[in-house]
């Protein structure tokens, strides 16, 4: 599990007092011990807490596929997905290329008034968390993931999500948006532009995202890392299944089961295992199983 610690239960928290005691545990070193302990009990309090049984997520590796409009390769499954969903709370702050919030959601706007569903920018909201805490839908949309999570954080928004998504309300999450759903976002391609609190994320599944990913090419004459092999490195560190994504595949949540959408196989990655492919259409829910 991530080495988070007190600096996400202070964020979730919110309280000024707890920035402050943040900044005093974080200069400490010393107090690394209590750090861990504050961690382990709200890693137990929060985290693993909650009943998975109501969860309904679309986990989408991407946007856009190759010469097709922003998601109408999904178009099919949003409009079951989103069935009993008139208005989408839709989550712009990853910004793909510091694309502004308002022609974000104009974006998505404009795609989901073809399905008759009205899309409002979290962004607009007096009081966010009270917005996710009666929302009915929630598209959370790709970009860089970092951004993506600090902004979560910083706003109080991990909570009030979490608690939403455990309670079945409908989640799109496209790239960014999908990596947030994992335990953490440390295998997502993004760079680090911002410095979330914690690099722990929602955890409404026990499993992480590779989004976008790419298969090594043989003939290749580029000597960088293949994904593959960031995604090792990671498994070094973290006992966590990553699923490698490709374009167009996505996963299918509705309560403990879990299907793979698409045309691509999907590629997991396991500590002290050789990666493995799972054809699309497979039942995957055995990757909801908590490790024990
Ligand atoms: N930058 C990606 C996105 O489109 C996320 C990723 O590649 O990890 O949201």
């Amino acid at each position: 599990m991530p080495v988070a610690g007190i600096s996400e239960l202070i964020y979730m928290n919110g309280s000024s007092q707890g920035r402050l005691w943040q900044l005093f545990i974080l200069t400490n070193r010393r107090y690394k011990w209590f750090e861990k302990w504050i961690f382990e009990m709200h890693y137990n309090i929060t985290v693993n807490a909650g009943n998975m049984s109501k969860r309904n997520l679309l986990i989408a590796s991407t946007s856009t596929v190759f010469e097709k409009p922003y998601l109408a390769y999904l178009t099919e499954e949003l409009e079951q997905f989103y069935n009993d969903v008139d208005n989408i709370i839709f989550f712009p702050f990853a910004r793909p290329g510091g694309i502004s919030y308002d022609d974000y959601t104009a974006l998505v706007s404009s795609f989901f008034s073809s399905l008759d569903k009205k899309v409002t920018g979290i962004h607009e909201s007096d009081n966010m968390p009270e917005t996710v805490n009666e929302c009915d839908g929630i598209f959370a949309g790709g970009g860089n993931t970092f951004v993506l999570l600090n902004a979560l954080y910083r706003y109080n928004l991990m909570d009030p999500l979490r608690k939403r998504v455990l309670a079945g309300i409908p989640y799109l999450g496209t790239s960014a948006g999908s990596n947030i759903l994992g335990v953490s976002i440390q295998t997502t391609n993004d760079m680090p532009v911002v410095y979330p609190p914690s690099f722990a994320a929602l955890a409404v599944v026990p499993f992480n995202m590779n989004p976008h990913y790419t298969d090594p090419d043989p003939d290749s004459k580029h000597m960088g890392e293949t994904r593959e092999t960031r995604i090792k490195e990671f498994l070094v560190f973290n006992d966590v299944p990553v699923a490698g994504l490709r374009e167009g595949s996505y996963f299918i949540v509705s309560g403990n089961n879990m299907r793979l959408g698409g045309n691509h196989s999907v590629r997991i990655f396991e500590r002290s295992k050789e990666p493995y492919e799972i054809n699309p259409g497979s039942d995957v829910s055995f990757l909801l199983n908590e490790k024990e």
